[in-house]
């Protein structure tokens, strides 16, 4: 029954996608799902990619080690993201694991996954995270911060650095989120300018609120527990 489940909530968040993209002005191509699974088994991840969800992602590294090697079998049709924040010592172990890592809070971080980038064939990309809500509790680059590093952040070229992310701030609504994405996309164009970078991603709506995130401009959106409703442990 839990398949089944799942089944019918990934179609209602790809037809939501699919709408919110449409009154974006965008294919619903554009919008890549990324389900987060983190706390969620994996015997409730492979109905999800049996739907064609390939890309997933856990905010814990040691989680997302631990997951990868549980659904290895699945091959090259599951790419992790990393979501959460990533400690320096846990870089190389999860640099060739995963296809993109959005969750880069800062200068110092972007350095080392950049060396350890240098010694890879084919580094995955990474986004960069601004704290767009101010909350002292939420990791990454101040807005004005990120634009200030935006000479060092050009200097990091081993590792491709694709886009940006951001949460919105605990407890906000989905029209009250959308003011933070307003000023990732805002961000995102000023610091493509500075740094010629093509940063095309905005990893940017969880559940409460992706459909305003679409709306304006992301490319990634990370959703859980919209998958996950009313499946029973
Ligand atoms: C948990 C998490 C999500 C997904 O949140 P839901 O509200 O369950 O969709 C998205 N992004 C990050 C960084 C998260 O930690």
């Amino acid at each position: 029954m839990n398949e089944e489940q799942i089944r019918a909530n990934f179609e209602r968040v790809q037809r939501r996608i699919a709408a919110a993209a449409r009154r974006s002005g965008r294919p619903a191509e554009a919008i890549r799902l990324v389900a987060v699974t983190k706390r969620v088994p994996v015997e409730w991840v492979r109905p999800l990619v049996a739907c064609g969800v390939g890309d997933l992602g856990e905010n814990y590294p040691q989680e997302l080690w631990r997951k990868a090697e549980a659904l290895a079998d699945l091959g090259a049709s599951v790419r992790w993201h990393l979501i959460g924040h990533l400690q320096s010592n846990k870089v190389k172990k999860t640099l060739p694991l995963v296809r993109l890592i959005h969750s880069v809070d800062s200068l110092k971080l972007l350095r080392t996954l950049d060396e350890s980038a240098a010694t890879l064939s084919d580094p995955p990309g990474v986004c960069l995270q601004v704290n767009t809500s101010g909350e002292v509790s939420k990791h990454g680059w101040a807005p004005q911060h990120v634009l200030d590093d935006a000479e060092a952040i050009a200097g990091c070229r081993a590792i491709p650095i694709v886009g940006l992310m951001t949460m919105a701030a605990l407890g906000t609504t989905a029209e009250t989120a959308r003011p933070s994405f307003v000023r990732l996309r805002d961000l995102g164009e000023e610091l493509r300018r500075r740094t010629g970078l093509p940063l095309a991603e905005l990893s940017m709506g969880m559940s409460g609120d992706f459909e305003v995130a679409i709306e304006e401009g992301a490319t990634l959106v990370r959703i859980g527990s919209a998958l996950f409703e009313g499946v029973e442990p």
